[in-house]
């Protein structure tokens, strides 16, 4: 898509040029559309609302494409050859460091895999506890803790502070032979 997706140099140009793409009437549209079909019909002008710099960008970034017939293809920029793997892209996570924001990243081979992304989505509070339901637009009819009296259900209570979840882990340290061990954090 035009706006939408990676076909001219870096980014999508709905995110260089955002206000241009708000005043677009037909957001969705091809690039076939746009480069070979009729000018851009714009909800109001650009050069009354002063995006006459976005303006001659945008035309300067589009106006050396031509387009081939064929059908669309996508381009991987992991392999040289366009292709796509799972492993190329393993390989990249493997070998390039991330952002110091991003939680650690490591391949356990001894832990199921299931066990690894359930963690993996904890940490970053993406498990469909009560709260995050209830912040992603889901109706319920409350968002309490069903096993505490007045507690939100948070990834943290979940697996962190709830009294029934520490029973749990208790028992199962037990079971492992692990001794008492506090816990503060989902990381
Ligand atoms: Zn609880």
């Amino acid at each position: 898509m035009f706006w939408l997706d990676a076909w001219k140099g870096d980014g999508i140009l709905k995110d260089r040029y955002p206000q241009l793409y708000d005043l677009d009437t037909d957001k969705r549209c091809t690039v076939m559309q746009k480069i070979n079909g009729n000018s851009i019909l714009w909800r109001s002008c650009p050069l009354a609302r002063g995006l006459e710099s976005d303006l001659g960008s945008l035309y300067n970034d589009i106006s050396h494409t031509r387009l081939t017939s064929g059908v669309d293809q996508l381009h991987c920029h992991l392999m040289a050859d366009g292709t796509y793997t799972v492993e190329c892209l393993r390989n990249m996570i493997d070998h390039n460091p991330l952002p110091l924001s991003c939680p650690l990243v490591r391949w356990c081979k001894e832990a199921p895999i299931k066990v690894i992304c359930f963690i993996w989505r904890a940490a970053q509070g993406h498990i469909p506890s009560a709260m995050s339901l209830a912040h992603r637009g889901v109706s319920l009819s409350e968002t309490m803790c069903g096993s505490c009296v007045g507690v939100d259900e948070s990834v943290y209570h979940m697996l962190v502070s709830c009294h029934f979840a520490q029973h749990i882990r208790n028992i199962i340290f037990k079971w492992c032979g692990v001794g008492p061990t506090q816990i503060n954090t989902v990381h």
